[in-house]
């Protein structure tokens, strides 16, 4: 009988810490948090702090915010992309009206110090909430609402400043709860709150939906918590702001990108990207085709959200019998298998292993929407959920050195699945 020493478990869960870490599929979602926007800001940072001090950056700050705030409109109104737009109207809004009548070291006076209160409190509330919003474009009734919305603030911002508001204007710095540390930083209580909150909203909306944009706006709000905390209008909070901007289009940026190259609803990689895998291969590879048996019936019987349901679960088996590294949504209901070094011998046992582990994995659907036509074959186990099973079919074809036209390769999968369909379905043929 073996039993685990101490030393044998730790270098086993460190060996699986090691395997988690060197899993694309596992460590997407904090590359995904950390970059670009993090590693942006940790530069910035870097500059400012060791490399060139900020009074010798005055230059730059005559070019970058214009230049980062420019391209952040002028992508948000060229790709539709409302978010980007309207952020980054806030914070160009913001960064002027700051220069313009708070600039100077904190804490300012009068109607500097109502705009800077006012603007501590609006900007990270502002970015929170276009975190969440859907794209629905620019110019329809809810764009030209949002438009309407974040620009309210100014008439308001102004008539804080009048000296008959200044009841209302000293709640912006009125203190909250008696904390020793909190009185040391340049902005007010409820500018913390304004913060704390921001920061958590868009934290849960990144836990919910982690994507590249979110987390460009939860390193956004860190740059503007980061411009308002500097302790002087000016440069520093200048390049802050910028920085906040930039972030934000070097996100909707790399989101074109990766969109071209990995698939959103079931997170493989595009055609595209097997395109240019296929060209990078040299010597022997094998491929294999697979398609999905009467998903047109499944669809109909059981609605398109199950069947996008049934799509994801099928890639997550991908991933898990043959690896990340192999599997890519070729189109529709079609994915395709890439072995590289390997002949279709070597790459049979493990599509075996893939048909039979679809076939014996029934879906649960959760919430079904209006199928067509009543289920049949399903077993029900509440109101809301049912099973079903799917199977699929794989062909699969090989190259056997560098002079193989890749696109024949895959015609010769294409063809060996047309005959796994013709011969039944639910096998791998070659
Ligand atoms: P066969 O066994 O011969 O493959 O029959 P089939 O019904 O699966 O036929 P085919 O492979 O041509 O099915 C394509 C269907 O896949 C058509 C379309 O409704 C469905 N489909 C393609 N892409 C998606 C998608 O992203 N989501 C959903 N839900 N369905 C999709
Ligand atoms: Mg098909
Ligand atoms: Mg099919």
């Amino acid at each position: 009988m073996s039993q685990h020493t101490p030393s044998v478990a730790t270098s086993h869960s460190l060996e699986n810490l090691a395997q988690s870490l060197l899993n694309p599929a596992v460590m997407r979602p904090f590359t995904t948090l950390l970059t670009p926007g993090g590693f942006l800001l940790l530069v910035i940072m870097a500059v400012l702090q060791w490399i060139m001090p900020p009074a010798s950056l005055s230059a730059l700050v005559q070019i970058y915010p214009y230049a980062v705030f420019g391209a952040g409109l002028f992508f948000g109104f060229r790709f539709h992309r409302s978010q980007l737009l309207f952020a980054t109207l806030v914070l160009a809004i913001a960064d002027r009206a700051l220069l313009q009548y708070a600039v100077g070291d904190a804490p300012m006076e009068g109607v500097g110090r109502i705009l800077f209160n006012a603007a501590a409190v609006l900007v990270p509330l502002n970015l929170a909430g276009l975190s969440f919003i859907a794209e629905r474009g620019l110019v329809t009734a809810r764009g030209l609402l949002r438009l309407v919305i974040i620009l309210t603030q100014l008439p308001i911002m102004t008539l804080l400043c009048r000296p008959e508001q200044a009841g209302l204007a000293a709640l912006l710095e009125h203190r909250l709860l008696d904390i020793p540390f909190v009185g040391g930083l340049p902005i007010a209580q409820p500018a913390l709150l304004a913060f704390g909150i921001a920061f958590i909203l868009v934290t849960v909306r990144f836990i919910c939906r982690p994507n590249l944009v979110v987390s460009s706006f939860i390193w956004a709000l860190v740059a503007t918590f980061l411009a308002l905390t500097a302790g002087h209008v000016g440069t520093v909070s200048t390049l802050y702001f910028a920085t906040a901007g930039l972030i934000l289009v070097v996100s909707v940026i790399e989101t074109s990108y990766v969109l071209a190259y990995r698939d959103e609803l079931t997170g493989l990689r595009t055609r595209r990207a097997l395109t240019e895998a296929l060209l990078k291969l040299g010597g022997r590879y094998a491929v294999a085709m697979i398609d999905v048996d009467h998903f047109k019936k499944f669809n109909d019987e059981y609605g398109h959200d199950a069947g996008d349901q049934l799509l994801r679960m099928l890639a997550s088996k991908l991933t898990k019998v043959l690896g990340d590294d192999k599997a890519f949504r070729y189109g529709g209901e079609e994915f395709c298998i890439l072995f590289s070094g390997q002949s279709i011998q070597d790459a049979i046992p493990h599509l075996e292993t893939l048909r039979r582990a679809v076939e014996a994995s029934p879906l649960t659907l959760r919430g079904l929407d209006r199928p067509t036509q009543k289920p049949r074959e399903s077993k029900s186990d509440g109101a809301q959920r049912q099973t079903a099973s799917v199977t699929v079919s794989i062909g699969v074809a090989e190259a056997k050195d560098r002079n193989t036209d890749p696109e024949h390769v895959i015609k010769a999968a294409d063809e060996a699945l047309y005959r796994a369909k013709n011969t039944g379905r639910n096998m791998v043929s070659v």
